[in-house]
C-alpha cells in the first residue's frame, strides 16, 4: 500500500474529528505489517483532560480489531490546521508499544518519513520489561 493511500485515510479521518474547543483537527491512519489500516480522529471531551488524540484513537482501534495484527508499520498524521501536524509526546510512547516503524506528516511540499528512532529516540518498550 503506497503512503497516499495512507495519508489519504489520515485526512478523510480528520474531517470526522471531534474537536469543538480547540477546533484544532486531527487523523491518523495506521498501516499495519499485515497490511490493514486503521483510522482514527481526536476527540475532545469538556473535562479537557480526558480527550484523546487521533493516534492513540487509531491504535485501539487496531489493537481491538485483530490481536493478531498489531504490528505497526507506519502512522500518517494530517491536519488542516498544522502542517506538518506531528504525534504529541504521549502518542509517541502509545506507537511505541506497538513497534511502530515510521511516521509520515504531510507539509506544503508533500510527504515526508521518519523513522521512529528519529521521533522518539532511546525509547523505552515492551523488551525492556
Ligand atoms: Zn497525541
Amino acid at each position: 500500500m503506497d503512503l497516499e493511500t495512507v495519508m489519504s485515510a489520515a485526512r478523510a479521518a480528520s474531517e470526522r474529528a471531534y474537536a469543538p474547543y480547540s477546533d484544532f483537527l486531527v487523523g491518523a491512519a495506521i498501516l499495519t505489517s499485515g497490511g490493514a489500516v486503521h483510522t482514527g480522529c481526536n476527540v475532545e471531551n469538556a473535562s479537557y483532560g480526558l480527550s484523546i488524540c487521533a493516534e492513540r484513537n487509531a491504535a485501539t482501534t487496531m489493537a481491538a480489531a485483530d490481536p493478531e495484527d498489531r504490528q505497526i508499520e507506519l502512522v500518517a498524521v494530517f491536519s488542516p490546521n498544522a502542517a506538518p501536524c506531528f504525534p504529541c509526546g504521549a502518542c509517541r510512547q502509545f506507537l511505541r508499544e506497538f513497534g511502530c516503524k515510521e511516521v509520515v506528516v504531510e507539509d506544503g511540499a508533500g510527504l515526508r518519513r521518519y523513522p521512529f528512532e528519529e521521533i522518539l529516540p532511546n525509547s523505552f518498550g515492551p523488551e525492556h520489561l
